[in-house]
Parts: C-alpha cells; structure tokens; sequence
C-alpha cells in the first residue's frame, strides 16, 4: 500500500473535439503532477474502449459511433518510462438508457467534458510488464 497527500485539486473544462485520454494525459503533464485521480463527466461523440481478454492477453477493442453522456469516467495517473500514464475507465450513457463501457483508449472526441482532478505529493508509481497480467502494473517508486 502506498500513501499520498493531496497536493492541489482542479476543475477543467475539456475543449470540444478534443481527444479525452490524451487530453486529461495533457492537463496533468502540463499540472507538473506524476501522480494523481481524477473523475469526469459530460458527453462525446464517439468512443473508443476495450476489453482485457484475460486468456489471451489482449486488449480487445470497440469504437462506439455516435453521441453518448459520460455517466462516469474514472481514473489515475501515475509514471509509465518517465511519461504521464492515465488508466482510465468509463460507463457511457445512449439515448435509449442502454450503458456501454470500458478501459478508455485514445480516440475519444469530446462534446463537452468537466474534468475534476487530484495531484498527491509523495513517492511516484512506476508502471512495469508484470509477466503474469500480460499488464503493465505498478512497481513501488525509488
Ligand atoms: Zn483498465
């Protein structure tokens, strides 16, 4: 288990048409924070998620055309090779009240988005391949 302290919390808006995962990658790389959570909420117009086959050990891909809200998107931010690492997941909403949802990939445009995020002080996380996932999962920070 490792412990942090908040450092800053922050609101922002995401611009329309940007791309969700790079941009909240974006928010915090330029935030100078290397560790932190954040949650989201607003609606895109597309998506694209995946699914971790755990047998296989892949990540198996959807891209979801098409307006939907964002019920939920949450996740953390820690160092993956001395790069921003975002592991996101998200539960989006259709018009006929159906939820999909997944690990959230890069190719996701905004319609509008409220991101509100947590930067923590303390040691840094470092994602490493962890032979048994197939994932690249945490090593403690030097
Ligand atoms: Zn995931």
């Amino acid at each position: 288990m490792w412990f942090f302290r908040p450092e800053k919390f922050f609101f922002e808006r995401l611009s329309h048409d940007a791309d969700l995962f790079t941009e909240i990658r974006d928010i915090f790389g330029r935030s100078g924070g290397r560790m932190g959570f954040f949650t989201a909420v607003g609606a895109v117009k597309n998506a694209r998620i995946a699914f971790y086959d755990q047998n296989r050990k892949e990540y198996i891909e959807t891209f979801l055309d098409g307006p939907a809200e964002i019920l939920s998107c949450v996740g953390n931010i820690s160092d993956i090779e001395g790069d921003v690492s975002v592991h996101a997941h998200i539960t989006l909403g259709y018009a006929d009240s159906s939820v999909r949802g997944g690990h959230l990939l890069e190719g996701t445009a905004v319609f509008a988005c409220e991101l509100f995020g947590v930067i923590l002080e303390g040691d840094v996380l470092h994602r490493k391949f962890d032979d048994i996932t197939g994932l690249k999962l945490w090593e403690h920070g030097t």
